[in-house]
């Protein structure tokens, strides 16, 4: 469905953005990586996804919390492969603590690898998917795009920001070939989520499947996590032609969550 279309998928060195790369290269995407990591693991990584799949793939290593070297990996995309035709901003981090303890440079690290990044972007990405007037825009958001949770003030304020985000990108392409929409996870288990499951276990004095357990039974009635793979089946939605009138919809996939 996807061949001869290049997706770059920031933060897919890991997780969740890798299990979408997956998806969509296993689509015929050729896919851009972007993340951290041990630069020889990178490297085997996206040379597996490539082969496996008869795609061709290449890895940038811009620093999302930077505008200058988001716009060197866009421009590399763009020698790479001729453009962007899927974009989906999935890089980000988190940081737990009440507000009065939050440090603000972790505020600031969270706001601009989050949110600002998707901006530069989108920003640089809309030209040549107008031209072509075919593109997709993928915003992992989260559950915290639509709900909050005590502790994470920066992560949902920069996640219900994206999710504002989406459906200005959604309006400003509504009669383009492009489209742009939010995914909304609830709990999965990346190494994201298993520094929260770590650090209640040491709290609680507990062993990791009680934490895991324990973390599930708060917020995501399923009790099941959400994987990356239905996560890639999601987006690989979004870039059918099935979703071509899908435009700036925030799609929760969070085990019940925000229905409560
Ligand atoms: P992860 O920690 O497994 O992966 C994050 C990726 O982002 C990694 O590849 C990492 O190298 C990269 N990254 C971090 N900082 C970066 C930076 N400054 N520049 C470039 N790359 C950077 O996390 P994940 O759980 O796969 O999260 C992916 C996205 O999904 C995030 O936006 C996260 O907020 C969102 N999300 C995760 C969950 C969950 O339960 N895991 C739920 C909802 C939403």
């Amino acid at each position: 469905m996807l061949s001869g279309k290049t997706a770059l998928v920031t933060g897919s060195t890991s997780g969740i953005g890798l299990g979408i790369a997956r998806s969509l290269a296993e689509q015929g995407a050729n896919i851009v990586f972007n993340g951290f990591g041990d630069a020889q693991q990178i490297e085997k990584l996206y040379t597996e996804v490539g082969e496996h799949f008869g795609v061709q793939t290449a890895y940038h290593n811009a620093d999302m919390s930077k505008p200058a070297e988001i716009a060197a990996m866009m421009a590399f995309a763009t020698e790479k492969f001729g453009g962007v035709d899927v974009l989906v901003n999935n890089a980000g981090i988190q940081h737990v603590a009440n507000i009065e303890d939050f440090p603000a440079e972790k505020w600031d690290a969270i706001i601009a690898i989050n949110l600002t990044s998707a901006f530069h972007t989108t920003r640089l990405a809309l030209p040549g998917m107008k031209q072509k007037n075919w593109g997709r825009i993928i915003n992992l958001a989260s559950v915290h795009g639509l709900v909050g949770s005590a502790q994470k003030s920066a992560y949902v304020a920069a996640k219900h920001g994206l999710v504002g985000f989406t459906k200005v990108t959604a309006l400003e392409t509504a009669q383009t070939g492009v489209t742009c929409n939010a995914i909304c996870p609830g709990w999965v288990l990346t190494p994201l989520v298993q520094k929260q499951v770590d650090d209640r276990a040491a709290r609680e004095g507990t062993s990791n499947d009680v934490a895991k357990k324990a973390l599930l039974a708060e917020k995501q009635p399923s009790g099941e996590f959400v994987t990356p793979e239905e996560l890639g089946a999601l987006a690989v939605f979004f870039c059918s032609p099935a979703g071509n009138q899908v435009r700036g919809v925030a799609w929760n996939m969070d085990g019940g969550w925000a229905a409560q």
